[in-house]
């Protein structure tokens, strides 16, 4: 069934520029779907349509049938983990407290919320007791969009948004993670919209794959290998 649902939309930002035209687009519960498109094709202006980052012109997009737009920003967002390429840690804070501290997780007692903590980090194959305590800059690139990936995990989001995620990273390890990312899709089953200009990693990752054009057009939707052997 379709958790997302874009209903012609459009985006026409003020400079009259159409991010988006006429976008129809279903989103399936538990699918990993990847964007692939050139730069300027509307691949970051769709998925920030879902947490409400940017409005549509027109159209609607919806959330397990509900308008994105009637919804109350901050809860909706408690519910959609967002990843970008820089993945903006705080920097005085370490790789736990970066964790630990996601609205998702205020609240918690101290030793539920340590325990949240490790599990996350030995999911996206970090170790709790090296990496924990030290700060961003301790890391490396690969590193720290893991713990992008922990953090936008930590409260257990329905769907997560991910623009890039694996952009910044270094050649070798970009496939340590990318396949370290579909795994942890597989093991928790989390709907994801995953962005990239890079064709090879849509055709990896996704279940199926949306080919942008210029425009924000959608040219196909489709299997890896059907889209592969267009
Ligand atoms: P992609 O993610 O595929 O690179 P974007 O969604 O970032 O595409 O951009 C689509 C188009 O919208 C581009 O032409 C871009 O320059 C334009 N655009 C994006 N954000 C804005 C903005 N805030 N104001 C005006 N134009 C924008
Ligand atoms: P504060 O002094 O602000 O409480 P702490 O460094 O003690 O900061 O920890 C902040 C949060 O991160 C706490 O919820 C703690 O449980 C968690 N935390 C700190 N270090 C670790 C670690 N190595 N592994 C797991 N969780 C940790």
């Amino acid at each position: 069934a379709a958790l997302i649902r874009f209903e012609d939309v459009t985006k026409t930002y003020a400079d009259g520029t159409v991010a988006v035209g006429g976008l129809e687009l279903e989103v399936r519960e538990h699918e990993l779907l990847t964007l692939v498109g050139p730069s300027g094709s509307g691949k970051s202006t769709l998925l920030r349509m879902v947490n409400r980052l940017v409005e549509p012109t027109a159209g609607r997009v919806t959330l397990d049938g509900q308008d994105v737009m009637s919804q109350d920003p901050v809860l909706l967002r408690r519910g959609i983990g967002y990843v970008i390429q820089d993945v903006g840690l705080f920097p005085h804070r370490t790789v736990a407290q970066n964790i630990a501290t996601v609205p998702g997780l205020l609240g918690w007692d101290r030793h539920r919320t340590q325990d949240r903590v490790r599990e996350l980090l030995q999911l996206v194959g970090l170790d709790p007791a090296v990496h924990g305590p030290r700060y961003p800059h301790e890391l490396s690139g690969g590193q720290r969009q893991r713990v992008g990936v922990a953090r936008a995990l930590a409260a257990n989001p329905r769907v997560m948004l991910m623009d890039e995620p694996f952009g910044a990273v270094d050649p070798e390890g970009r496939r340590a993670l990318q396949v370290e990312f579909r795994r942890i899709h597989d093991e928790l089953g989390t709907t994801v919209l995953l962005v990239t200009h890079d064709i090879d990693e849509a055709i990896l990752l996704g279940d199926r794959v949306a080919v942008f054009s210029q425009g924000g057009r959608l040219e196909q939707v489709d299997t890896p290998v059907r889209v592969l052997t267009r």
